[in-house]
Parts: C-alpha cells; sequence; structure tokens
C-alpha cells in the first residue's frame, strides 16, 4: 500500500517514548518543480522538508513554523515553512561552487532558526549553531538544546520523495533509560532504501516487532503556498507610496513574484492607487489608532 504525503504518529505502549513517520512525494515534487536544484541542496532541502514536518507534529501551534537554516557557506538560505494543517512550501538559495561534502562544508559556520507564529500571540524563536555532520545531526542538537528532550531522527530523500522518521523519550519519573536504549538501537537499523520505499505499518514491523507499539491515523500533508495579492499588497504598503511611484514611473507596472511558487503579481497605476486608499484587512495592531 502506498503512503503518499502522510505523517503518522505512534506511541510505544510501555514505555514513555513517541514517534512520527512522514512521507512526502508530491509535496516534495511540488517543490522541485519549480526550481531546478543542485543534487547536494536538492538533498539538504529534502531533509529539511521531512524533518519540518516531523518537527510541526512534536508541537502544539496554531499558525506557521518558520524553519531556517542561515549558512556562511556556499548555501545561504534554506526556508521550510509547515502551518497547523501541514500544508508546506520551501525554497533555498546558494552561491557559487558547491562542495560535496558533509554541513558545515555546505553551510559553514551557519545556524539554525525556528520560529512559530500564531494569530493573536507572540511570535517564538529560537536559534541555535549549526551542528553536526548532516541535517538530522543538526536537529537532534536543537531538539535537545530546545525542547529538551532526547529526540533522535532519521531523515531519506531522492529525487521523487523525502522521508523522516523521529523518536522522542517523553518525560518520564522513573529515570529509567532501558527503553530508551533498546528503541534507539532498533530504530538505528532503519535504512535510508527502507525509510522511502516502505509503508508506515512495514517500517514499524521492520524495527519493532517485539515491542507493543501503537499507530494512530495517518494525517495528510501538501504543498501550498500561503502567498496572495493580499499580501502582496500589505509588502507594497510596507514599501510605502513613494517608492512604489517610482516604479511605476520607470515601468508602468509593479510586477512581484512569490519565490516560493513562482506565482506572479503584477500592479498597473490603478490597482497600486487602490493599495494605498483601501484599508488593509489585517493591519498590524500597532500600526491601528
Ligand atoms: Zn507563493
Amino acid at each position: 500500500m502506498t503512503e503518499r504525503d502522510q505523517l503518522h504518529r505512534f506511541l510505544f505502549e510501555h514505555a514513555a517514548i513517541r514517534g512520527e513517520l512522514v512521507h512526502l512525494d508530491a509535496t516534495w515534487q511540488a517543490v522541485l518543480e519549480r526550481h531546478i536544484y543542485p543534487s547536494v541542496v536538492k538533498t539538504l532541502l529534502g531533509e529539511m522538508l521531512a524533518a519540518s514536518a516531523l518537527l510541526s507534529a512534536t508541537l502544539k501551534f496554531s499558525g506557521r513554523m518558520i524553519m531556517q537554516l542561515q549558512g556562511s557557506g556556499p548555501i545561504t538560505l534554506l526556508v521550510v515553512e509547515c502551518d497547523h494543517q501541514r500544508h508546506m512550501r520551501a525554497i533555498a538559495h546558494w552561491a557559487g561552487d558547491l562542495p560535496e561534502g558533509d554541513l558545515a562544508a555546505l553551510a559553514g559556520d551557519g545556524r539554525l532558526v525556528i520560529t512559530i507564529e500564531q494569530a493573536g500571540s507572540e511570535r517564538y524563536q529560537s536559534i541555535v549553531a549549526l551542528t553536526g555532520r548532516c541535517f538530522a545531526d543538526a536537529m537532534t542538537d536543537y531538539l535537545l538544546r530546545s525542547v529538551q528532550l532526547d529526540t533522535l531522527l532519521w531523515l531519506a530523500t531522492d529525487d521523487h520523495q523525502a522521508a523522516g522518521l523521529l523518536i522522542q523519550k517523553l518525560p518520564d519519573e522513573s529515570g529509567d533509560s532501558e527503553n530508551w536504549n533498546r528503541i534507539q538501537a532498533l530504530t538505528s537499523t532503519i535504512r535510508k532504501n527502507e525509510l522511502l520505499t516502505l509503508g508506515a505499518r512495514e517500517i514499524l514491523h521492520r524495527l519493532y516487532h517485539e515491542e507493543d507499539v501503537r499507530l494512530f491515523d495517518a494525517e495528510p500533508v501538501a504543498f501550498r503556498c500561503s502567498c496572495s495579492r493580499e499580501r502582496v499588497s500589505n509588502m507594497l504598503r510596507s514599501l510605502g507610496e513613494n517608492e512604489v511611484q517610482d516604479i511605476l514611473s520607470e515601468q508602468g507596472s509593479v510586477e512581484v513574484a512569490c519565490e516560493f511558487c513562482n506565482q506572479k503579481y503584477s500592479f498597473d497605476s490603478v490597482d497600486a492607487a487602490g493599495v494605498f486608499t483601501t484599508v488593509p484587512a489585517h493591519d498590524p495592531p500597532e500600526r491601528t489608532q
């Protein structure tokens, strides 16, 4: 049975450990259709997409989570966004030659920035230095430092799919690490090929057939860009009327393309006049008098 674009949660019944599996197909294809990426960038972005879906399911939020890898190497910026309905979009920026190598060779002294934006609530942001040889290592380190829970991830990607597996040790009064050590050892035997090609039940059976594991119903994941004409209008408002008038007199219209999905938005002088006379629907509170 194929399990396309799904996230599964699972729980070890007699151990304070939970897990998640994600498999992305059309979601990943939609990212790759919009831009051409060199293979090392593609691998890192696919792993980050899977990791972002997994992380979003460990957190409770209603809004969007933005994961950024800010690099000082050839890879300058990777962005993956995931909202609470698991609609995702992603983009990568790089410059110059891309070496085959570990995370440090690609991103230099980079950092991982994770922001959670929720309507009517403060923005939450955490920033950690990028560590480890691969993105799964960097995420493991991030989770240990930010949520202080032992979490391990396995990520795999190719030209068609991106997949990930996560296990997390839940707070437990017993202080016993025997279960965690055993589950960790079992999970470590997963191979990238299995993660990419097997369904959730097959993976759980393959790894944990002697354990008591509860698999929850699948949750769908999809590519969806959050850009809109209204958001572009807000951006033009923040740019200012004079700046927009300058562009109009030079170019006749203001053309804005969404870098995530390539959607183009065009504003002529009549549209632009409307932008500056209409009260925005979602004006930030500090600007509402
Ligand atoms: Zn877009």
